[in-house]
């Protein structure tokens, strides 16, 4: 393989943060400072600065595509950005630069945040972290989110357990109250034959005793509130989502979907989403644009007295420019068809390994060419330190005159607090793109299980809503759209050949 000549001249690249999701990144003034220190530390040669204004989502940036122009005239072989999101966020411009990469036009791409290496397998890194951008902005701002959505995933339920259960602090799940767990089950039961009241239902629980803090019995508006909660028959709901749960149902769902029917009889109102499908809100209508919702049906088979339940989704047709003509499409079929989606962008137990084996690899090595960065800025605060403590001395013999000595401390101050907040935003990011990947990594291992799992459908609406793809019902096909990172792991070669590639043996 032939190794890429090391690049001589670089540009620096600076996007402005004009896409809603970015504000909480570094602005263009800190990320110009920052990435010039990175570049006199690693002793990079840059030769012109461009600041852009225009998304990367889009492509047509005009700075950006004169700075590629110019790569190709040989005028620089390296690009110097903050984070790959900066320098491209849709297909077209990241195709342009793996493929100057690949005729080695393009030599080089540093980044402070993302370690590169123009290998086969380094530009598969790449191709993913250009789509990442969301993925990398999420992971920051919900960095404490991260422990709850893992135990929404495990089935535990965040947060207090409702009326009749028990919060198990020991082994983190809601355990079923002996003492209330029956009154509530009474409760829907009651409900569920349809003529009771809520104000009733509220008489009904004071008499047994249950009842609101500060002794007062408790508001019809709750009783709505237990009467349409899943937790009751073993699911949750978390962020407007509905999850299965790992507790124990109190009721059936039989029960549960009895009582939604009331509560809709009698309130006009539907409750919140129904249980019963998984997949409405996720898919829009190809031909009017509208989502696609679905409708619960019983056929009866009178001659051999058996009830099929069929699930049926469609077109919301709520567009008022336009009349839908589009057909319905039975749940399994619908189901068969995302499955395929899902299984797309699976991946092998040993790919998966294989990748998270070379993101650990990168780590490393980014690792060790910062701490090189980092090393040469620990130099400078130590010199501060020496200049500091001369100054005092100097101060102490009466050698600087006290104004001075306070402009001269304060100045030395503002450079060893600016130098310490490099030394940290260095020493964490590298950690900060390979979190962001590696959970990148371990949701494709679980599309396969995912996609062959039809019991728990609920999981496949929440894989597709996670991959962020945009799904598409027509004539009955849902297309799928997937965002950049997972058409990149599409593309994706295999294990195999990418060592082969690299010149390396595959393990057998
Ligand atoms: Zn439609």
């Amino acid at each position: 393989m032939k190794s890429p000549a090391p690049a001589s001249k670089y540009f620096l690249y600076a996007r402005k943060s004009t896409d809603d999701a970015e504000h909480q990144l570094l602005s263009i003034p800190a990320q110009i400072d920052e990435l010039r220190t990175f570049a006199e530390k690693e002793g990079l040669n840059i030769v012109d600065t461009i600041i852009e204004s225009k998304t990367a989502k889009v492509p047509g940036r005009e700075l950006f595509n004169q700075m590629l122009d110019r790569i190709e005239k040989g005028e620089a072989q390296g690009i110097l950005a903050w984070h790959p999101d900066r320098l491209a966020r849709n297909a077209v411009d990241s195709g342009r630069i793996v493929y100057l990469l690949d005729r080695n036009i393009l030599s080089d791409l540093k980044f402070p945040t993302f370690w590169f290496q123009n290998t086969p397998q380094g530009l598969f890194m790449l191709s993913i972290a250009f789509g990442q951008s969301k993925y990398y902005v999420d992971s920051l701002s919900e960095n404490t989110k991260r422990g709850l959505r893992q135990k929404v995933r495990r089935g535990e339920c965040a947060g207090l357990a409702p009326l009749g259960y028990l919060n198990d602090r020991l082994n983190k799940k809601a355990i079923i109250d002996p003492k209330v767990a029956p009154i509530i089950k009474e409760l829907f039961e009651i409900y569920s034959k349809g003529n009771s009241t809520f104000e009733s239902l509220s008489l009904f629980l004071e008499s047994k005793g249950v009842i609101s803090r500060g002794d007062i019995p408790i508001h019809k508006s709750r009783i709505t509130f237990i009467l349409s909660n899943p937790f009751y028959c073993g699911f949750f709901r978390f962020n407007k989502e509905i999850y299965q749960g790992i507790h124990q149902p109190l009721i059936t769902k039989k029960l549960f979907d009895e009582v939604q029917a009331v509560i809709k009889r009698k309130t006009h109102i539907y409750p919140q989403k129904s249980l019963d499908f998984p997949f409405t809100g996720l898919i829009k209508c190809g031909e009017c644009g509208m989502m696609v919702t679905a409708e619960h049906h019983i056929r009866r088979y009178e001659t051999v007295n058996h009830t099929v339940d069929f699930i049926y989704y469609r077109c919301t047709r709520k567009s008022k420019l336009s009349s839908c003509s589009q057909p319905f499409i039975r749940q399994e079929i619908l189901t068969a068809q995302l499955n395929q989606h899902i299984q797309k962008v699976s991946l092998s137990t040993s790919d998966h390994d294989w990748l998270i084996k070379r993101l650990e690899e990168d780590r490393r090595q980014q690792r060790s060419e910062v701490l090189v960065i980092v090393q040469e800025f620990k130099k400078d605060l130590v010199s501060i330190n020496e200049k500091l403590s001369k100054l005092l001395d100097s101060y102490l013999d009466n050698v600087v005159s006290r104004e001075d000595y306070l402009i001269k401390k304060e100045n030395l101050f503002s450079s060893k607090k600016t130098i310490e907040q490099r030394i940290n935003t260095l020493e964490q990011s590298p950690n900060k793109w390979l979190e962001p990947m590696r959970e990148f990594f371990n949701t494709a291992l679980t599309a396969d299980k995912i996609a062959s799992d039809n019991i728990n459908l609920f999981q496949k609406r929440e894989f597709l809503k996670k991959t962020g793809s945009n799904l598409i019902l027509k004539n009955r096909i849902v297309d799928c759209d997937l965002p950049d990172q997972w058409a990149a792991l599409l593309r994706r070669p295999t294990s195999r050949n990418l060592e082969a590639r690299a010149g390396i043996e595959p393990a057998q």
